[in-house]
């Protein structure tokens, strides 16, 4: 077998780069699997040599201040039970379509190793002294704190992949490169929409900035059209919602009342005393609440449904075919003074709703809001 390569860098931007080189030669991949605290973050410094050992790499003395350890992406799976974490209950959560490859770690154990420490500069000279007095004067160069920081990389060789393939194949089986999505979030920017044209942009992108030529298979370097596509829509999307939620919200409800007039919109934002409340009736879901909603009522509440923590509630009515939302609204906190304000302000658009019955959850806070809003009469059933 062959000997796995080693190479010093002089920084960790060109270690780096020397890694995707590596990569792109091999058609190769590879994850952080470990990282030491700080590593990378400290050029100089004296006292955390403290109590360090002196290595010998490479015939030369080294003191080792940190280490970067990368799997390759068909390594160990750490995370087995990843899927199992995220619901897939709701719309909402994702990666929730069918995979055919339930995962692509494989157990392989290549791995790449970069070490960060301390040396002596190429200018020492190394063979008039012992082995001993040149560990002194790196302990001493190391307690001055004036030195720079340098990379060890160790890249195995290609035979230590295993359980998988390598070679011209293994790109298929990579995902984009995270370069590439960025062009792509650039070029959208742009006014690029056409999705050969972005193909196009892509692959004379990849040719002229990557000092190695990838191969033609690769995808990282050369995704499908779909994975292209996807990407751009990412970037469309991202254009479109702004930092601030609330105001897009508002502006998107504006335009909601604009084109329908007759639709109750309720938006009150977050203030310094002010809490945010939402509520919704379109002019249809009115029409059902005044036909089918004197008989029973129902409210029916949903948690982390949404990728905000807040509560939505639905007001549902049972109509002669089925069951129907007639109101939504998103209080900030789930109590009954927000339930209350938000039913009151659907009860004033809506003053011939008097419902006989009203079926809500086993919630004190639901039920004292239902009987303080609609007095006399109302008999609340509870769903267990
Ligand atoms: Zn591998």
């Amino acid at each position: 077998m062959a000997e796995d390569e080693t190479v010093l860098f002089g920084s960790l931007e060109e270690c780096i780069k020397s890694l995707r080189d590596h990569e792109i030669q091999t058609n190769t991949r590879y994850t952080v699997g470990y990282s030491s605290k700080g590593f990378g973050k400290r050029s100089t410094g004296s006292n955390i040599v403290n109590n360090k050992r002196v290595q010998w790499l490479n015939g030369k003395p080294f003191i080792s201040l940190g280490l970067k350890v990368y799997f390759c992406h068909h390594g160990k799976n750490y995370r087995p039970n990843n899927n199992a974490r995220t619901p897939k209950e709701h719309g909402y959560s994702k990666g929730g379509r069918v995979r055919a490859q339930q995962t692509k770690k494989l157990g392989c154990p290549a791995k790449v190793l970069i070490k960060e420490g301390v040396m002596l500069p190429a200018s020492h000279p190394i063979q008039d002294n012992t082995k001993a007095e040149l560990a002194a004067s790196l302990i001493d160069l190391a307690a001055t704190g004036e030195y720079t920081c340098c990379y060890y990389m160790c890249l195995p060789d290609l035979e230590k992949h295993k359980f998988h393939e390598t070679g011209i194949s293994s790109g298929l089986s990579q995902n984009i490169d995270r370069g590439l999505v960025h062009k792509i979030n650039e070029l959208v920017d742009e006014g690029v929409s056409d999705t050969d044209e972005m193909e196009r942009r892509l692959r004379s992108h990849v040719l002229e900035t990557e000092n190695v030529t990838p191969a033609p298979t690769s995808k990282r370097f050369f995704p499908n059209r779909n994975t292209i596509r996807n990407h751009m829509r990412n970037a469309e999307k991202t254009k479109q919602t702004s930092i601030d939620d609330e105001t897009n919200l508002e502006g998107f409800l504006n335009r909601w009342k604009q084109d329908n007039t007759r639709d109750i919109v309720f938006l009150r934002k977050k203030g310094e005393t002010e809490k945010f409340l939402f509520v919704y009736q379109s002019f249809g879901m009115k029409t059902l609440l005044e036909r089918y909603g004197n008989t029973m009522t129902l409210l029916d509440a949903t948690y982390r449904t949404t990728k905000y923590h807040l509560p939505l509630f639905f007001l549902v009515v049972k109509t002669n075919v089925d069951y129907q939302v007639v109101a939504c609204f998103i209080p900030e906190e789930e109590n009954s003074v927000s339930e209350q304000e938000a039913l009151q302000i659907i009860k004033d658009h809506n003053p011939n709703w008097s419902p006989k019955h009203f079926m809500t959850d086993m919630d004190e806070r639901e039920m004292h809001a239902m009987r303080s809003l609609f007095p006399g009469g109302l008999l609340v059933l509870l769903v267990m």
